[in-house]
């Protein structure tokens, strides 16, 4: 029977990374990067802990970094199969990946300029923006729900997970001698009755479920609250004439914030404001969560149908560059 390695995110929350073993092949599920400080950058360049020769084709549930930011360095490292992810996910990636790459670049060659002074070897950056691109060329993007076959006997579909666009369930049945598995990789999970995506599908039955739990010990609060909050905050810095600075996530939570934006425009008197969106990563991942509307839920689906976009503010400036 197939069988399963865990290679990263047990004992803590990124580094997302399995070793699917099948009587046809190996597929890796996630390549993430170990996200944290100095020691985590350092694990990142070691050598995986697999033979990347023998990976036939690899599954990526999502965009974020944690889960797919190690797979320049997988294909600068010799992987050359199709990488299987959704439509929007290839979209994101190759944004995301390429930030992370010039990340990479601009730390090495700062790092270099203290090496030369000291007169030490330079370093090289853990991978390029020319292995970012690489990656580009691997993929091999489907929509939900479209069974694919991966290997013999190994077929993928990919279920909504609601946690940013394009976010998959990972469900691969694996037939062996005539018996069929069902093994679900839950990815990260949207919350219920978040703005602009559908909620996360049910998958129905499975033999074998990986389930993410990074807040698993949490109970979140109703959206509701959340928003009434935000709006609470919002008046509050109006009233005192203050400014509000919002650290958010470039995929995800920033479109959701613009969207709510929208939303309770008039409500929160957001038109008395100057918004500034100052992330240049963030302003390119919203146009492509701005262009894939199938992918939103009714209630989005109907606003984009009004307004021609979620994102529709007119005092809502774009920081391109530093400069700004
Ligand atoms: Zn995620």
């Amino acid at each position: 029977m197939a069988e399963i390695e865990f290679l990263g995110a047990t004992s803590e929350v990124t580094g997302s990374c399995y070793l699917l073993h099948t009587r046809s092949g190996k597929v890796l599920i996630e390549c993430g990067m170990v996200q944290g400080g100095e020691s985590e950058d350092r694990r990142n360049a070691e050598r995986f802990p697999f033979d990347i020769e023998a990976v036939d084709a690899v599954v990526l549930s999502h965009a974020h970094i944690d889960h797919s930011g190690r797979l320049p360095l997988l294909v600068k490292r010799g992987f050359d199969g199709p990488i299987y992810t959704h439509d929007a996910t290839a979209e994101l990636l190759e944004v995301m990946l390429i930030d992370s790459a010039y990340i990479h670049e601009k730390d090495a060659a700062y790092e270099n300029r203290r090496r030369e002074r000291a007169g030490r070897k330079p370093v090289e950056p853990l991978y390029t923006r020319d292995d970012a691109r690489a990656v580009m060329e691997s993929l091999s993007p489907m929509p939900y729900r479209r069974a694919v076959d991966v290997l013999p006997g190994v077929v993928l579909q990919l279920y909504d997970a609601g946690h940013i666009l394009g976010s998959a369930i990972v469900v691969v049945d694996v037939t062996e001698k005539g018996a069929t598995r069902r093994l679900v990789f839950s990815g990260d999970l949207g919350h219920k009755g978040a703005p602009i995506l559908r909620d996360p599908e049910t998958v129905g039955a499975a033999d074998l479920v990986m389930m993410e739990s990074t807040y698993g010990d949490r109970s979140h609060r109703s959206w509701s609250d959340t928003w009434r909050e935000l709006g609470e905050i919002l008046s509050r810095a109006r009233a005192e004439r203050g400014n509000v600075l919002i650290p958010a996530f470039a995929v995800g939570r920033t479109q959701e914030l613009l969207y709510v934006f929208r939303r309770h425009f008039e409500e929160w008197g957001l038109g008395d404001w100057r918004i500034f969106l100052d992330s240049p990563m963030a302003i390119r991942t919203t146009k492509i969560y701005r262009d894939n509307v199938e992918l939103y839920d009714r209630q989005a689906r109907a606003v984009r149908r009004e307004d021609g976009s979620l994102f529709n503010l007119d005092n809502l400036k774009l920081s391109e560059s530093t400069e700004q």
